[in-house]
């Protein structure tokens, strides 16, 4: 039986990485998915081609997430193809990691457009576009619970995240759509494993319960669930999807 045929659904970044398993899932249980990329066509074409292989419609649609004029184009486009818009799932990030002392005013700017004003620009079409009964997933990271050096501007970004959601969920409850932030830990992604030694992999999955890094299909799983009728009575709240990291 699959729990979400019917439903149309935008996943922010899902050319690759969480983004892309997370579109399949939601293909795989029956949703109507739109494949959101910033410069990674082809990533996305192939994700989209994925999710049609399992006999479920797809398109891709290219916006910079921290551009607001693109955001609404995007979902000026999603609405006009399929009428409306009932879930956004709100994946797409970026993670530089470096001491705080060594963060340029770029860098600190770059992670604050994309992860924060990103966010915020698709809430803000959401909160008047979103179908009655829809939900609003955002993403945070586990890292605002385990605090590392080199993460500063980026926990910083992910707990205004955390934030807004809390907010945004009390802003748009009275039409019945529910809105959560998961947080995953440490997963098997280009964003994750970049420039990090075996040891520095090995310490980080020691961390888990389950002693291992997560992969994408088990940040995948819990969206599927908490964007299902079954987790309609759950808003406002903050999940932590790390294996019982933090
Ligand atoms: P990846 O780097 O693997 O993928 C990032 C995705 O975001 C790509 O699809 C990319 O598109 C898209 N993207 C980047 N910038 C923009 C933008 N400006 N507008 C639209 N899309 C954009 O990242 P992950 O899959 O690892 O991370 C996904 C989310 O999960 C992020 O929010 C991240 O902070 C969070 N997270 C990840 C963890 C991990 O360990 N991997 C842990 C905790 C949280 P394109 O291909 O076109 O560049």
């Amino acid at each position: 039986m699959k729990t979400l045929t019917g439903k149309i659904i935008l996943v922010t970044g899902a050319s690759r990485g969480i983004g892309a398993a997370v579109a399949h899932k939601l293909g795989a249980e029956g949703a109507t998915v739109v494949v959101n990329y910033a410069g990674n066509k082809e990533a996305a074409d192939n994700t989209v081609a994925a999710i049609r292989e399992l006999g479920t419609e797809a398109m891709a649609v290219q916006a910079d997430v921290s551009k607001s004029d693109e955001v609404k184009r995007m979902f000026d486009t999603v609405i006009a193809q399929y009428g409306r818009i009932d879930v956004l799932v709100n994946n797409a990030g970026i993670l530089l990691y470096k001491l705080i002392k060594d963060t340029t005013d770029e860098d600190f700017d770059r992670q604050f457009a994309i992860n924060v004003k990103g966010t915020f620009n698709t809430m803000r079409e959401a909160a008047t576009r979103l179908a009655d009964n829809g939900t609003v997933i955002n993403f945070s990271s586990s890292t605002t619970r385990l605090l590392l050096p080199t993460y500063g501007p980026y926990v910083a970004t992910k707990g205004a995240v955390e934030q807004m959601t809390r907010v945004f969920a009390k802003e748009v409850g009275a039409r019945g759509i529910n809105v959560n932030v998961v947080s995953p830990g440490p997963t098997n992604t280009e964003l994750f494993l970049n420039g990090k030694t075996q040891e520095a992999l090995d310490r980080l999955a020691s961390l888990s319960a389950f002693n291992r890094i997560g992969e994408p299909d088990d940040i995948a799983k819990v969206v599927a669930f908490l964007v299902s009728d079954d987790a309609k009575w759950i808003s406002g709240q903050n999940i932590g999807a790390n294996g019982g990291m933090a």
